[in-house]
């Protein structure tokens, strides 16, 4: 797939694909949809070329030949076009949470060379922004622990995960997030991977870790349940494309 000549349409984080395929539908069903809805942003991810539009409303209805796909199936299929997809989604996100300048409330505008935007006001140079964020594959005797989250996607045991705070090490938020969450300490902290995950700007950092010390002893308002899996006998967890996924399913 050449990505310049793509253009990704986005409803409500769901991308128009061609139906029965996850290849992005492109400029024919996108002039289709521009009759009844509004346009929020339309702009080239650079520097791969690509067109992304994003349009309002809400991701019910598809032209014909058509239908709105979750990136994340894309990334489970290994879908040529997933990784172009979650930067164009990612840009989509930043540049609608970024239309003023956060220093004098000026308009932004195009930066003329980089991928960023400019203050008219005072020249300020805002770039797209990632949120880190840490996701940690636990062990204990052969099991893996997995928790059930009490906001986000409840039904599904996933690995612990949270935000890396500033002046603080990846390392070191696997330590404190499950020390918060679980009320577990660790060793052996080892990086296992990373994914950009555009919902809407977190790079996961995936890490596994040992457990060293303590009985779990869950933060009610983030974990709803936590226990010890046997990696042969696990619950529903988050699918294919998701970094918990190859975390869960990768070797101890
Ligand atoms: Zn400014």
């Amino acid at each position: 797939m050449d990505p310049a000549g793509t253009t990704f349409v986005f409803c409500d984080s769901l991308l128009l694909v061609k139906a029965g395929g996850l290849e992005p539908a492109g400029a024919a069903a996108l002039a289709e949809l521009q009759k009844s809805r509004a346009t929020l942003d339309d702009f080239t991810v650079r520097p791969q070329g690509c067109r992304a539009v994003g349009l309002s409303g809400a991701a019910t209805d598809a032209p014909a030949n058509c239908e709105w796909a979750r990136l994340r199936t894309l990334l489970g299929a290994e879908s040529p076009a997933a990784v172009t997809a979650s930067r164009a989604l990612g840009m989509l996100n930043w540049r609608a949470a970024h239309r003023f300048c956060g220093a004098c409330g000026g308009p932004l505008e195009e930066h003329p060379t980089e991928v960023a935007r400019t203050c008219a006001a005072c020249g300020r140079v805002e770039y797209p922004t990632l949120a880190a964020a840490i996701i940690v594959r636990i062990e204990k005797d052969g099991k893996i622990l997995l928790a059930r989250h009490a906001q986000r996607i409840p039904d599904l045991w996933t690995c612990l995960a949270g935000y890396v705070e500033l002046g603080e090490s990846p390392e070191d938020c696997v330590r404190r997030e499950v020390k918060e969450e679980a009320g577990l300490e660790v060793a052996d902290v080892r990086y296992a991977g990373s994914q950009f995950w555009p919902f809407p700007n977190q790079l996961m950092l995936g890490f596994k870790a040992a457990w060293k010390a303590g009985d779990l002893r869950l933060q009610p308002e983030e974990l709803a349940e936590a226990r010890w899996f046997d990696p042969a006998d696990l619950p529903a967890i988050p699918p294919k494309g998701a970094m918990a996924y190859r975390l869960i399913h990768g070797p101890m």
